[in-house]
């Protein structure tokens, strides 16, 4: 029984590292030239790799990452579960990243950058973060783990799901008339979205018109999900206030695009929050084991709604 790693060295021995220790009935391979085809069970890689119909005993495939956009589904026989990476080194950089995103939108940071580099010394009326409403879109793991980080601070908080969802301390809304509700009250909105057939485009002219005067918005769902132009018209009209952008589509931008020198928008290179070895390798040896339990893996991808 063999589990076949297919990404760079560095994670791999972690990896290697992990499996020789926890679970060392199971051979770990990070060279597919080297397997016999028949013995891999399991399979780690970013992409769906060519050859994986050699694979005909394959059980699992695992994303490295949390989503699972970059996988053909067509090209994955039925009988394989397709798993995402649920771990809590994503979780943690996710709550990171959006409590940055948050407080600098928050406290007009993309405006006093460009003050800074004008020679302006101007203050900004500050509201109060009881004020100031937070959106998220999606709350699956990390839209629910975001939520529960910016608790402290006091921003009345609300998010949308697909399916009904209860959370304590959060305004919850589901399906399209939920989706009015939470942008009409969003002062910041932030996009925790799997790219789907459903959520490509997603964040386009007529979402933006819907929320409120001033609103910013924190993208760190796919970059597909992003209408670049509608979001630079929104800024440069001043319906959207500023906007702090992790995922875009292509990445990297092409030299010249106007998210690098906007003033409106915070730009970042795809880092909110990256897979972490040590964690993710636990997460998918506990997987590994709740399979061979008879238990189905954290993360298991519901192939029909796409994520
Ligand atoms: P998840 O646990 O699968 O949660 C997805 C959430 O989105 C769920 O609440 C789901 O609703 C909701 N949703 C999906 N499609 C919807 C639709 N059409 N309408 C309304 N709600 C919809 O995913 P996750 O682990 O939180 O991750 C979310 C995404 O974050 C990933 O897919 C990935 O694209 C992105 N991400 C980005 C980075 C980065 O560095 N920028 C890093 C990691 C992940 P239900 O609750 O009803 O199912």
């Amino acid at each position: 029984m063999t589990f076949l790693f297919n990404s760079d060295a560095r994670r791999g021995a972690v990896f290697a590292e992990a499996f020789a220790r926890d679970l060392p009935e199971v051979a770990f391979v990070t060279d597919g030239a080297m397997v016999d085809p028949d013995a891999v069970r399991y399979l780690i890689t970013w992409t769906v790799p060519d050859n994986l119909a050699s694979y005909r005993n394959l059980e699992i495939l695992f994303s490295l990452g949390a989503g699972v956009d970059q996988f053909s589904f067509d090209a994955v026989p039925a009988t394989v579960k397709i798993v995402r990476m649920v771990e809590e080194g994503i979780v943690r950089m996710m709550q990171e990243y959006v409590a940055l995103a948050v407080l600098a939108l928050h406290r007009n940071l993309p405006t006093y950058l460009a003050q800074q580099r004008g020679g302006k010394w101007l203050d900004i009326p500050q509201i109060q973060a009881g004020s100031r409403r937070i959106g998220v879109l999606g709350l699956g793991q990390l839209g629910q783990a975001v939520l529960d980080r910016l608790k402290p601070f006091g921003f009345p908080l609300a998010g949308w799901s697909r399916s009904p969802r209860q959370i304590d301390g959060v305004t919850c809304h589901h399906g399209e008339p939920g989706l009015e509700e939470l942008l009409a009250a969003s002062d910041i909105l932030i996009c925790l979205l799997p790219l789907t057939e459903d959520t490509r485009g997603f964040l386009d002219a007529d979402l933006f018109a819907k929320l409120p005067q001033g609103a910013a918005l924190v993208h760190t769902g796919r970059g597909p999900q992003l209408d670049h132009q509608a979001l630079v018209a929104a800024l440069d009209s001043s319906h959207l206030s500023a906007a702090m952008i992790d995922v875009t589509d292509p990445e990297p931008l092409p030299a010249g695009h106007p998210f690098w020198s906007h003033p409106k928008i915070i730009l970042t290179p795809h880092i909110a929050s990256v897979t972490q070895p040590a964690t993710a390798a636990r997460a998918v040896i506990d997987n590994i084991k709740r399979h061979r339990a008879g238990l189905a893996p954290v993360g298991l991808v519901d192939r029909s709604r796409g994520y």
